[in-house]
């Protein structure tokens, strides 16, 4: 069997991050890119808001060049998705694409969360023209333009706020006659002139032609139908951690996403160490993601040393 000392699984900027740290201790880490090569950037268009970059990268750009950051120092980085992995015992046994079994002496998860879409057809196709489910990562684009929020959750709420700073309208998209979000957030959405709420209302279609979003067509509960003419549709109705596999092995909190010791990147089982979105509900920022990947090489490698 495979042995490796080093196996991240995921390949966002935590991942990626990860691996160069590592293959530069020399851990000759293992990578494997999951369902998703290059992680959620890959669903961007521009990021303006990565350090170093003054004029801006396209989200594939910046993760093809963090996986050949990887690559230069030696990171074995491969297609390919854990589809099991057994971390009650070391070495830890994982399976690859249900076939290949892989040990290794420490895990770095890595494996991000998803942000929840509703599951239109029309929201899928004006993916990246328009939807977005991050307002810190797009809303810029949408400037002195008007956009549309989905969700009453704390998110929601944020997201309206920050995006009626930016934008000319902001319409925040409720299905319940409430928001879930703190009283604070949901006063801060009250008191900002440029947010509507429309309370029991429901996506019906994103509307757009081959330029990308131009509307949306809203139904209310009681079951009058509204196009507003948008550019922006911004998803805020949560995220699920990437955490299947590791499901009854490592703590969890009550979201779901991965438990690490304050200010670590330790996880309730030695050796396995957790970085980026899948132990991250509050920031969820690329340059927040590479930072805990950073963290969580540099954890892994000092504990593979005291071993
Ligand atoms: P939440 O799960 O709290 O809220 C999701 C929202 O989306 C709810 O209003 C929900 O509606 C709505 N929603 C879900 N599915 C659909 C759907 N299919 N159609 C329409 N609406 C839908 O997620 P958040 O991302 O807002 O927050 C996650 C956690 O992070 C929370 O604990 C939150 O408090 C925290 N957080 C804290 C922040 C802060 O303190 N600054 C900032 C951001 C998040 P319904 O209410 O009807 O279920």
């Amino acid at each position: 069997m495979e042995k490796v000392k080093v196996l991240i699984v995921g390949s966002g900027p935590a991942g990626f991050t990860a691996a160069i740290y590592t293959s530069r201790a020399n851990l000759s880490p293992v990578l494997y890119e999951g369902i998703e090569p290059g992680g959620q950037l890959t669903t961007t268009t521009e990021i303006e808001n990565f350090p170093g970059y003054p004029e801006g990268i396209t989200g594939t750009l910046m993760m093809e060049d963090l996986r050949k950051q990887a690559l230069r120092f030696g990171a074995d980085v491969r297609r390919g998705i854990i589809t099991d992995i057994d971390l009650s015992k070391r070495p830890f046994k994982a399976i690859v694409d249900h076939e290949h079994e892989i040990e290794a002496d420490a895990v770095i998860v890595a494996t991000g969360a998803s942000a929840k879409y509703l599951g239109l057809e029309s929201e899928a196709k004006y993916r990246g023209m328009g939807v977005s489910a991050c307002a810190t990562c797009d809303g810029f684009f949408y400037r002195k333009k008007d956009v549309a929020v989905v969700g009453g959750g704390d998110t929601a709420c944020e997201e309206a706020t920050y995006l009626a700073s930016i934008c000319r309208k902001v319409y925040l998209i409720v299905r319940k006659n409430y928001l879930r979000a703190s009283k604070a957030m949901q006063e801060r959405v009250f008191n900002t002139p440029n947010i509507e709420v429309l309370f029991e209302h429901n996506t019906k279609e994103v509307l757009g032609d081959e330029e990308g979003v131009t509307g949306v067509r809203v139904v209310s509960t009681a079951g009058e139908e509204r196009d507003l003419p948008i550019m922006g549709f911004f998803l805020a109705i949560g995220h699920h951690p990437n955490v299947e596999v590791f499901k009854g092995q490592l703590e969890l909190d009550e979201q779901g996403y991965i438990k690490v010791q304050p200010g670590t990147s330790k996880t309730s089982v030695e050796g396995v160490f957790a970085a980026g979105d899948v132990k991250d509900p509050h920031y969820r920022q690329a340059i927040t993601a590479a930072g805990s990947g950073c963290i969580a090489a540099l954890d892994c490698e000092r504990w593979l040393l005291a071993q």
